[in-house]
């Protein structure tokens, strides 16, 4: 077949058997890959459509897919869809009768299925592996692949053994290709599940993590005030549906209560019992819920699109786990936003939460020794550790699960237990503080001033794509922040960011605590103020601050190398710093006042002098442009004031609008820059009054 010929037939298959018009980026590359018989890792975000690229290669090869997938919900889902397409489809899974399970390998056996979908405990029953061995498949599908990997965020034991068992299955000769599907896969993961799953030459496709729909808002809050802003953010209709993560199930039922008073709310976590969690996310999915306040167990089914709102009201555990939760909002393409709220008490939740989950060696130790080559049920285990071991029924088990992960137990289908190998240990610990260093990596982010797009898409490995920014998150456009709030530089600070700049101009860089000692000598400015200041010039893009170490006395320690960018070198005494520093949340969210004296506290001596030497505010003579400019603003206020009901100079005053006509703003940032014109007027007007410039800008 010649290559054209082949793309038609693949278009065709897409035509007729899906109903899609034309392949997504991506699918068709991956679909001929697959088709040829070649192993595959697929990394796309959610939604991207990754099941298109096995379903219509298995279909193109002919036979039986064999979908491994770690969630009944998605089984179903998938299963459902295939169905209503007219293919032959069948599912394992517990939640079924036996009768169907039998069924399906009677189908399967017959060779009368397309499409086999199972959980990967089911591996373990004696004889499964075997019944699906003796049939040729057309390939495997492993879905959410990154469960394989215990690098992941969502690493499942019984992910493990597919790896074991997929030679028996691909068959010979003419192995059947393996696909690993998945959304979310560091480098390191992705090494992992190519590893684990011993594939072979194969081909990697990494793609699309950039979402340009998503706007995203990390703001420092404490515990307390969280429930009062998420409740005021949510109080706004077109804010929603929304999902809101919380970090236990406590906080999860508190804040459900709490929302169920503005809009139709509920909480989902795993203490709730399956008919109820079932009911939840059926509800939101058919739009009768507008909240949910969830623990990480919500989202891995929900197949939503015009989810406008993901809040995490708290830290999650790792940068992965929350990139996928944000990629819950805008699937449909339109604007959505993300908060992440955090604070210091965070970290020490975090810690709990760490030691809970990854228990001491000692305890693996214990159970360990307690363990025979002779099976011996797991019950009685329990009971007989909890009497000598002096550990609770629950540490009891998360020891014996980890080392059943590390390979120093084995637990059959019927929960009997075996001592396994002694290699545990090792890695057990390496796992242990990995899950220390990931969340190292989200406070991290969370302290950034840099664009938070372009953050996550570097951290998934993705370079090429890395080094744009998005314009739309609180770093990239403050001005457009809902929660946060910024304020413009007082004289004294835009004085001190002159000093910094003229510092930093003769040299390469200079470490954070250096710079600040030299331009602050007396050592009058705060430690955190000074630091509010650098982020503001990292998001004013005037410089840049480098994470950096060195070692002393065998001691690693970290500083920071602020230099200078090229905009950065361009600052004259002269240029206008349009600098905002980050002040907490925004009042009507429950934030405090702004103190606005800081701007208007008369100048303290040595602040005059500085005044003089930038003269950027001080009225320039208006030009015949900026005259006519400012008729139309006049001419805009009136009506908008006239339309609100309000007095005109409370809609823009004289001397703000004036300002305005002279410097012509040509982003909210800009305009934010201007005296008078605080983040509500940019959020209310703002739009409309740089629409205005910019069409007398064109009009010159
Ligand atoms: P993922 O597994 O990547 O999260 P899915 O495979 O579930 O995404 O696909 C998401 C949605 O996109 C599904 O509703 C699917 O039917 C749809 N879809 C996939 N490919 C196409 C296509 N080529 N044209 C139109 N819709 C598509
Ligand atoms: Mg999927």
């Amino acid at each position: 077949m010649t290559a054209t010929s082949k793309s038609t037939a693949l278009a065709d298959l897409l035509q007729s058997v899906f109903g899609f018009a034309r392949f997504r980026a991506g699918q068709e590359e991956v679909c001929r890959t697959v088709i040829d018989g070649r192993d595959l890792l697929l990394v796309m975000p959610t939604g991207a459509g990754k099941s298109l690229c096995y379903q219509l290669p298995a279909i193109a090869r002919g036979g039986a897919a064999l979908v491994i997938s770690p969630l009944i919900s998605l089984m179903e889902d998938q299963a459902a869809k295939l169905s209503a397409l007219g293919l032959r489809v069948a599912r394992i899974h517990s939640g079924l009768e036996r009768a169907v399970a039998r069924q399906a390998c009677a189908d399967y056996l017959r060779d009368e299925l397309q499409f086999l979908f199972i959980a990967p405990e089911r591996l373990r029953v004696p004889g499964f592996p075997e019944m699906l061995a003796k049939r040729r498949l057309a390939l495997i599908a492993i879905d959410e692949a990154h469960c394989i990997s215990q690098w992941g965020h969502d690493f499942r034991p019984d992910y493990r053994m597919i790896g074991h068992h997929l030679p028996a299955l691909r068959g010979a000769p003419d192995p059947a290709p393996v696909i690993a599907l998945t959304a979310t896969a560091t480098p390191a993961v992705q090494a992992d599940i190519l590893a684990q799953l011993g594939m072979v030459r194969p081909a990697k496709f990494i793609h699309g993590f950039r979402r340009d729909n998503l706007a995203i808002e990390v703001v420092e809050l404490p515990v307390p005030e969280r429930p009062a802003a998420i409740r005021r953010l949510l109080a706004e209709r077109t804010r929603r549906p929304a999902i809101v993560y919380a970090t236990s199930r406590k906080q999860a039922e508190r804040l459900a209560e709490e929302l169920a008073r503005i809009t139709r709310a509920a909480a989902y976590h795993a203490g709730l019992d399956a008919e109820t969690r079932e009911r939840v996310q059926t509800a939101f999915q058919a739009g009768e819920l507008e909240v949910v306040v969830a623990t990480i167990a919500f989202g891995m089914g929900i197949d939503k699109a015009d989810i406008r709102t993901v809040i995490h009201a708290g830290l999650p555990g790792t940068l992965e786990g929350y990139y996928q939760e944000i990629g819950r909002a805008g699937r449909d393409g339109a604007p959505s936003r993300t908060y992440l709220m955090h604070s210091y008490a965070d970290q020490r939740t975090h810690d709990f939460f760490l030691n809970r989950d990854y228990p001491p060696v000692a305890h693996l130790e214990k159970v360990f020794d307690v363990l025979s080559d002779e099976p011996q049920p797991g019950e009685e285990l329990r009971s007989a550790a909890v009497k000598k071991l002096a550990l609770s029924e629950e540490e009891f088990d998360k020891a014996l699960e980890k080392l059943e992960i590390h390979g120093g137990a084995r637990v059959d289908f019927g929960g009997s237990v075996t001592r396994g190998g002694r290699g545990w240990k090792k890695t057990y610990t390496v796992q242990a503080q990995h899950r220390a260093e990931q969340f190292e990596k989200v406070l991290r982010y969370t302290a950034l001033s840099q664009c938070r797009m372009a953050a996550l898409v570097r951290h998934f490995g993705d370079e090429d794509d890395a080094g744009r920014t998005c314009g739309a998150c609180d770093v990239c456009d403050p001005a457009g922040a809902v929660l946060r709030q910024f304020r413009r530089v007082t004289a004294r600070e835009r004085e001190l960011a002159q000093a910094i700049i003229d510092e930093l101009r003769p040299v390469d860089y200079k470490a954070a605590g250096t710079l600040q000692r030299s331009v602050d000598p007396a050592g009058r400015v705060q430690r955190g103020d000074f630091d509010g200041l650098l982020d503001a010039m990292v998001r004013a893009q005037l410089i840049e601050i480098e994470e950096a170490e060195y070692e002393k006395d065998g001691e690693v320690r970290r500083y920071r190398k602020v230099r200078l960018t090229p905009a950065g070198l361009d600052v004259r005494p002269a240029t206008p710093l349009p600098l905002l520093v980050s002040e907490g949340i925004a009042e009507e969210f429950g934030g405090r006042a702004a103190p606005p004296v800081r701007t208007r506290k008369a100048p303290a001596a040595g602040q005059k002098s500085a005044k003089k030497q930038q003269p950027a505010e001080p009225a320039a003579p208006m030009t015949a442009e900026s005259e006519t400019l400012a008729a139309k603003l006049r001419e805009w206020r009136v009506a908008e004031a006239k339309r609100l009901g309000i007095p005109a100079y409370i809609v823009l005053h004289d001397r703000a609008l004036n300002a305005v006509a002279q410097t012509r703003p040509a982003t909210p940032n800009q305009l934010l820059a201007i005296d008078g014109i605080g983040p509500a007027k940019v959020e209310k007007f703002g739009e409309t009054i740089l629409k205005i410039c910019a069409a007398g800008a064109s009009a010159r």
